[in-house]
């Protein structure tokens, strides 16, 4: 079987991980963790960078840090991942969830102004695909309105916007390091990049379970006390210390995933022009990170069969996100704003390809070769 992912490796996290286990400090923000940090500050240029436990937990900082609380409304796409909701909801919001574009399954920023009420607090733009939102439109939107925007870029690490890193943009922003991500903290993990800086203080507060220890290893204060709400946001070391192998080979992973992404444009481009397929679309500002090839079909009957003979020739195509707002939880906790064109027709289409950085040409190969029969099926 062909699976459509494996957890990137590069060699050098057997030896980083057995340092860290041997060292005396293996508890958060120890030395593999300042080295993963400070390498985010300056590749990304985010003002401060803090490794946590996922993509989901960062998210849930930010959502402590900006205050929401009960009454408020976030908005943002509904085609996305449950945390990007989740993490508002836990602390009191209405989730208020808007179309997408059909060319990149990122929310429409034409449809975000009209979906802003006085309660509105915060909008979440996820960079679906590591391919980024609009996001000058985005920021103008929340200055006029007075909203934070928070990045959702569990995908967006290594791509840009106009030539920013993603997750440098919004007030705050959070990467994945889970293991399906391009980059792995050992399966789990995560960051939050800072770009106000009016949050750094808190932010470490929050992370220390409410207390300002972090000032406190610092030497910048004397005692170590309670200060504020928080919980326990810190990931251990061997975490970081996995994920500081992938970081030095940063560049590496890219071009790969890069490399596969094109392999598989190239080789659908004849059925696109055909009308069988759509591939995916980058607009002339963004710079992608190879995080996932996909396909639309032309109908659900056409996905299911597609994935089905994939499958028989023995490989895996998934699809993902069921639109949050037709999710139980997301009927109760949010509601769809305007009306939805996009978002559960096009996620209804959408099929994924195998794509992970060790993947081999043979397997490539073997992925389109069937693909390409399976299409052909359906002219
Ligand atoms: C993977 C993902 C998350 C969650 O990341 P974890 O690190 O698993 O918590 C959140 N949002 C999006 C868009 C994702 O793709």
């Amino acid at each position: 079987m062909i699976p459509f992912n494996k957890p990137p490796y590069t060699g050098a996290e057997d030896q980083y991980v057995i340092e860290a286990m041997r060292s005396d400090k293996m508890s958060g923000d120890g030395p593999y963790s300042r080295k993963c940090q400070a390498w985010f500050e300056s590749m990304a240029g985010c003002h401060r960078a803090l490794l946590t436990p996922s993509c989901t937990q960062a998210l849930e900082m930010a959502a402590l840090l900006i205050d929401i609380v009960p009454g408020d409304d976030v908005i943002m796409p509904s085609y996305t991942f449950v945390s990007t909701a989740n993490a508002f909801v836990l602390r009191g919001a209405k989730i208020v969830f808007v179309d997408i574009r059909p060319d990149t399954m990122n929310i429409d920023e034409r449809l975000i102004e009209r979906a802003i009420t006085p309660r509105t607090k915060a909008i979440v733009p996820v960079h679906y695909a590591g391919v980024a939102c609009e996001m000058d439109t985005i920021m103008a939107i929340a200055d006029k309105h007075g909203l934070y925007v928070i990045e959702d870029a569990a995908q967006g690490m290594m791509a840009t916007y106009k030539g920013r890193q993603l997750g440098t943009i919004g007030h705050l922003a959070a990467y994945s390091f889970h293991e399906t991500k391009n980059y792995t903290s050992g399966g789990e993990g995560g960051l939050l990049l800072i770009n106000d800086e009016r949050f750094v203080d808190r932010a470490e507060v929050i992370r220390e379970k409410g207390t300002n220890r972090s000032q406190f290893f610092r030497g910048q204060t004397d005692k170590y006390t309670w200060r504020d709400i928080g919980s326990s946001f810190l990931p251990g070391e061997l975490q970081a210390a996995y994920l500081f192998a992938q970081l030095e080979c940063a560049d590496k992973i890219n071009e790969r995933r890069l490399n596969i992404w094109h392999k598989y444009h190239d080789a659908f481009a004849k059925l696109e022009g055909l009308g069988v397929i759509q591939r995916p679309q980058v607009p002339a500002d963004c710079q992608h990170n190879g995080h996932m090839y996909y396909l639309k079909l032309r109908s659900l009957a056409a996905r299911g069969a597609f994935i089905d003979w994939m499958r028989k020739h023995e490989v895996l195509t998934p699809f993902h996100y069921i639109p949050l707002h037709s999710s139980p939880a997301g009927q109760s906790f949010g509601r769809f704003e305007g009306e939805d064109v996009v978002t559960t027709n096009h996620s209804e289409r959408l099929v994924r390809l195998p794509l992970w950085f060790n993947m081999t040409d043979e397997a490539l190969d073997q992925v389109i070769a069937h693909a390409i029969e399976a299409l052909s099926l359906d002219q």
